[in-house]
Parts: C-alpha cells; structure tokens; sequence
C-alpha cells in the first residue's frame, strides 16, 4: 500500500492555487503522496464526527468545524491567549481562564478520533503547530500505531516560563507521543532539549533521542523556507507599478500582521527617531502594511490603537504637503504585490520581539535586484537571523540602534549592499521551501517507536 502524507493543521487552504510558506511547501509532497490536508473550516459550526470533503484538487482537503463556543476557547482562548503569548515570550499577556483547558482537549480528542476513521497504518501523519500538541498523544491513545511529527512554526518557550500553563507536565509529555519533533531554530531546539533535560521522566539516550515511558521521540531543526524561484518571478514582473501614481521614493517597509510579536511599535518609534536625527534632507517612508489578526482579543485591539496613535503623533511631527513619513496600511495586501513593493523598498524592516522563523524576511531578499538590493534590517530575534547573519542585526528593544540601522541602510553603498544580499540570498536558497518538507519527512520515515537506534538518513545539507 502507498504511503500517504496527512498533514493537519489549525487552518485549512481553501482557494486553488497555492500560497504561503506552509501551504507551497506542502504542496508538491501531498500531490505527490495521494495525501490530504486536514484543518478548520474557516466558518464556525458543527459537524457530525466526519470529516467534510473541501474540493479534490490540487490535493485532498478534509474540513471539520469548531463551534462559536470552540472558536472562543479552543482558538481565541488556550491557543493564543495561552501557548502563543507563552511561546513568545509574553507571559506577562497570557490570559488563562478554566474553559480554555478542557475546549483544547476536546478539540483535540475529536480531531484525533476523526482522523483514526481517515488513516491507513502506512499513512505518516504530520501536525503542524501549537494548536494540536497533545493530538500524538490522543491518536496513541485511540490505538494508532502509525509515525507521527510536529512541527511547531513559533518560538519554543523558555523553561521558567513553562509552569505557567494550567497543567505543566503535560506539555512535555504530549510532545513525547510525536517521533519527530521539528523546531525551526537550533535555538528552539536546545529550548526544548533543556526542558527534557529537567524533566525526571525523560531520559536521554545515546543517539541524542529521548526516551519517555515506552516510547522514544527525537527533536531536530528544520529552518522553513520560501518558494524563491516563483517569489522572484514575482517581484521582477515588468511594467506593474504596485503604487501607481503615488509612488514614495525612498522607502522602507515592513509587513507583518498586526501582532504584538512583531515588535511594531518601537519599529515606528525607531523610524520617528531616525527622521528627527537625520541631517542628509532626505524625505524617506516607511510603508507599513499590517492586516488585522485575532481581532477580539484585548491585546490585538490595544496594540492595534497605540500604532494609530504613534502614526498620528509621527506624521504630525514631520510629515509636509507633498510627504506622508509613515503610512500604515493596515489591511492585507496580495502577495504578488507585496514582492513588487519589497523590490522597490531600499530597507526591509523585520524587528519582531520573537518569532518562530519570519517569512517575509526571506521573501524582502529574494525580491531584491541583485544589481542594485536593499537592505534587510533584521531583529536578532527572529528565527531566520539564526542563519541570515549578513543582514544589518539589530536589537528591537533599542530604539536608537534601530533608528542607527535605518541610516545606514539608507546611506549604504552598493558595493556592501551587493555582498550582503549575496550572503542572504545564499541562506534563503539553502532553506527553500521543498527542502523543509523533503528533510523533515525523510527524518520521520526513518524514525521508530522502539528503542533501537534508527539508520541516520541523508539530509539536504541546510540542517545542522
Ligand atoms: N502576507 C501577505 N499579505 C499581507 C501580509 C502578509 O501575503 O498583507 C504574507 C507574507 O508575504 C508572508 C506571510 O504572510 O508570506 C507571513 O509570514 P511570516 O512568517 O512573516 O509571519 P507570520 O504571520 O506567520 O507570523
């Protein structure tokens, strides 16, 4: 019998053609497999314990539905009022309230039961994220012999912060049940290895695996990517001027959703600063596009109203007739424009507080010229400055360094703004996206449920 490739994940692709990092990425292993894609169905209500069949193609789509009482505890609720918060490194914005426990299990056992109905025993199963970390643990408990990997694409928590959540032990003990565990960072994963590491329960073998009870799991990096050759395409499209008439020149840009992560308010008192100390008269923007997200939790709506008020204070401060210093978009832009835009942008504003890898830093990069690029303005915060070191590092909680790096990268000569893409582009080649799925899934089919030592595959050479 074939072997198939299940991914579940929180959300389900719904339109034809395939866009974004996970969704490209995935795309060509689940053609390829016969595999399928389980996920929510973006509209709230309630199904009858099977999966609902969204289209045949490009690949099959299985949708199951949350219920407003689920969308509240399970998504808005546990997931990213508790684990995001927590993953990056915001507990003091964790919300724990006694329904988001149980909603997060429930989901999660349903899920598991729903798919038990899917599988084949060759079928290899891969979750992705912070949604359905216990989801191993309730497939083993319904009697599922089958691989399962995760790959969690945010932050992995810091140990202290950890016993914050309602039932610590737990989260290391549900991760135990997966045979892979795929981080994005080496960081990540030595985050993860310490919290093993104080765990009695765990003990480490020889290969590096952990044993956990009877089973054995194993944690690895696998730096996700981006889809570069098509992303080029895209950003070098001849003749579309993504502005029309309205064309700022210079500028910066920065697009990430509206999330308290992403560092956005100390980027835009960052860019107030380098305009009040800038002494060459250049009239610079920064085109910040920031699509709302998660809206009806407090922390989205309050962040969403300190931009306003930081765009307002900013551009009343400098902006003139003829020249608006910050325009905040804050609706979702399509992507084939964002990568005419990024290639126009003579700096790519990344700065986030934590983040798991950051795509649009990858996608700023490709879409640069090579002739004549931009700069990438980097926080060293974000997974891909792990590997893209040749971007202009910065400290998003230092405003001044910020403001120093949006100088230099407006005032920087071609010659250093060359040799710096050069190095970038060469770490966006090295992850692209088909690589991340191909290495992952080839460490997981090597993987066993017992105790001997699995053969060591071949890998692509971006892992470490
Ligand atoms: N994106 C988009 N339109 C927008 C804003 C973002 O298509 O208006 C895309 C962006 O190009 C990137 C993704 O959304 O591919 C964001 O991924 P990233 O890893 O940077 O951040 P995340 O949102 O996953 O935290």
């Amino acid at each position: 019998m074939n072997e198939r490739v299940i991914v579940v994940s929180n959300r389900l692709p719904m339109g034809d053609n395939p866009s974004g990092g996970l969704v490209v990425s995935l795309h060509d292993v689940l053609a390829a497999s016969g595999g399928c894609w389980i996920g929510a169905h973006p509209d709230a209500g309630s199904d009858d314990g099977r999966f609902e069949p969204i289209g045949e193609t490009p690949y099959r789509r299985l949708a199951f539905r949350l219920s407003d009482a689920e969308v509240k505890n399970y998504y808005l609720g546990f997931s990213n009022s508790v684990l995001w918060p927590l993953c990056h490194r915001r507990a003091d914005l964790v919300k724990i309230s006694p329904g988001f426990t149980d909603a997060y299990r429930a989901v999660n056992r349903r899920v598991a039961e729903m798919i038990k109905g899917e599988i084949t025993a060759t079928d290899l199963i891969w979750v992705q994220d912070y949604h359905f970390i216990p989801l191993a643990r309730e497939l083993r408990r319904l009697g599922v012999p089958n691989r399962i990997g995760f790959f969690l694409h945010i932050p992995f928590p810091v140990l202290a912060d950890l016993s914050i959540l309602p039932s610590p032990e737990s989260f290391a003990q549900d991760l135990t049940h997966y045979n892979l565990i795929g981080l994005q960072t080496r960081g990540d994963v030595a985050r993860c290895l310490e919290m093993f590491r104080s765990d009695p329960r765990a003990e480490f073998m020889t290969d590096g695996s952990i044993k956990f009870a009877d089973h054995v799991t194993r944690v690895r990096s696998f730096p996700i990517g981006i889809d570069v050759t098509s992303f080029r395409a895209q950003a070098a499209q001849d003749g579309k001027d993504p502005f029309g008439a309205a064309s700022p020149e210079p500028f910066a840009i920065g697009v990430d959703r509206l999330d308290y992560s992403k560092g956005l308010p100390n980027r835009f008192r960052a860019f107030g600063r380098y305009l009040e100390n800038r002494q060459d008269g250049i009239r610079p923007s920064l085109i910040q596009i920031a699509p709302p997200t998660r809206q009806g939790v407090q922390a989205y709506d309050d962040i969403t109203e300190e931009l306003q008020g930081l765009t307002g204070k900013i551009n009343g401060q400098f902006a003139e007739l003829d020249w608006t210093p910050i325009r905040f978009i804050n609706r979702s832009v399509e992507r084939s424009r964002l990568a005419r835009l990024f290639r126009r942008a003579r700096a790519g504003l990344v700065t986030s507080l934590a983040d798991g890898m950051n795509l649009v830093a990858k996608e700023y990069v490709a879409a640069q010229s090579e002739d004549d690029p931009g700069v990438l303005i980097l926080s060293r915060f974000a997974g891909a400055a792990e590997d893209m070191t040749d971007a202009l590092l910065v400290n998003p909680y230092d405003i001044e360094d910020m403001a120093g790096a949006i100088d230099r990268a407006f005032r920087m000569d071609l010659s250093e703004r060359r040799e710096r893409h050069r190095a970038c582009l060469e770490c966006v080649i090295n992850s692209r996206a088909g690589l991340w799925a191909e290495n992952f899934l080839t460490m997981l089919r090597a993987s066993v449920e017992t105790l001997e030592m699995p053969p060591t595959p071949e890998l692509h050479p971006q892992l470490n």
